[in-house]
């Protein structure tokens, strides 16, 4: 993807100047897992943040995309239905466990066995055409979270049918953050983040002591930039949305969240619905499997958990937010109104 395509979703307002002595300022961009890196991190200046966050990064990307011939997930997918199976590396098992865990909570609407059903809209390709409904109804029954066995005590996975297999885009880009932040503490880091695309992971706050100031992107019309500011110390925000990957026919919006149940990209959706969560791989999974909810049942998930909170942005300009985000998230585009009655 190029460069001047990428819309970073979240933007960090108003930086800090203020350094300890012998701590330094760790800023760049880079594309990975299809979208734009970007970081701050403060820390000595003799330690190679850009390394540590580039081989987390990319390394998460090297063995979780479907699409790398050398990934582990792309040989499950190319195994499946030959009865075969394939042991996984620590990483992996960990990335499946959390993705299993999520898709239990979710009641499926969180689902890593959706791999049949992306596939088939294959969204970001232009050429492809809009399914038939046999096909989709075939992707469906492809895409049961029963055709995946995972083996925990033998550290193996094996997907049942030809043409089944695993899409872990709903969470892998949360699980690389995480995993560069940790490497990150481990080297005794203490204030920064990390954004990738739609999420983003901050730590310690600034070194002078105030918080990050998020900007929240404008999920109607993304060039106007953000509509709305949050500040924190220490956490993820992550979103997901019907804006971004995606194309139009006959006044139609195709984009790449599936409904499992319909084998529709979600139709007549929120704008975007965005996580506040401790760790964005959590974040990352509860931003898709919400959005695949809707703002009702998303709703009533997201206040059965504590700390976790949700903004849900609709296509009217209204913004629902749960209780622990009242007076903490600030519209700052007039367009956007709040709206507590639904
Ligand atoms: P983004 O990739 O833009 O950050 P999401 O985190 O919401 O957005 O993930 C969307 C991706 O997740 C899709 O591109 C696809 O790879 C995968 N996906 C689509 N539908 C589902 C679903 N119902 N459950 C899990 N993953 C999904
Ligand atoms: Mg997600």
């Amino acid at each position: 993807m190029k460069k001047n395509t990428i819309i970073v979703l979240i933007t960090v307002l108003l930086i800090s100047t203020a350094c300890q002595q012998n701590v330094v300022l760790h800023n760049k961009d880079f594309l990975a897992m299809s979208t734009v890196v970007t970081y701050q991190v403060y820390s000595d200046e003799n330690l190679d943040v850009d390394t540590i966050i580039e081989e987390s990064i990319i390394g998460t990307e090297k063995l979780m995309s479907r699409t790398d011939q050398s990934s582990e997930i792309y040989n499950i997918n190319k195994l499946a239905g030959t009865g075969e199976k394939v042991y996984i590396s620590d990483d992996v098992k960990k990335i499946i466990e959390v993705s299993l865990y999520h898709q239990k909570i979710s009641g499926n609407a969180f689902r890593i066995t959706i791999y049949p059903l992306v596939i088939l809209w294959d969204i970001m390709n232009p050429d492809a055409p809009i399914p038939t409904q046999s096909k989709i109804e075939e992707a469906i029954t492809l895409s049961r979270v029963s055709n995946l066995e995972y083996n925990e005590n033998e550290g193996y996975v094996k997907m049942q049918d030809k043409g089944s297999g695993i899409d872990l885009g709903g969470i892998a880009k949360g699980y690389a953050v995480d995993k560069a932040v940790e490497k990150l503490k481990e080297n005794d880091v203490k204030h920064g983040f990390i954004s990738i695309g739609g999420g983003i992971q901050t730590f310690g706050g600034k070194p002078d002591g105030a918080p990050w100031v998020l900007g929240l992107q404008n999920p109607t019309t993304p060039q106007r930039g953000h509509f709305a500011t949050y500040k924190l110390m220490e956490g993820a925000v992550v979103t997901s949305g019907d804006y971004q990957r995606r194309k139009i026919e006959g006044g139609v919006v195709y984009h790449h969240i599936i409904d499992p149940l319909s084998g529709y990209p979600v139709q007549e959706g929120l704008a975007s619905v965005t996580i506040f969560a401790d760790h964005s791989t959590d974040a990352d999974a509860y931003s898709t499997a919400v959005y695949v909810m809707g703002f009702e049942k998303g709703l009533e998930f997201i206040n059965e958990k504590t700390d976790v909170e949700a903004m849900f942005v609709f296509h009217d300009k209204s913004v629902y937010l749960t209780a622990g985000l009242k007076d903490k998230v600030e519209i700052v585009d007039t367009e956007f109104y709040l709206n507590e009655n639904r």
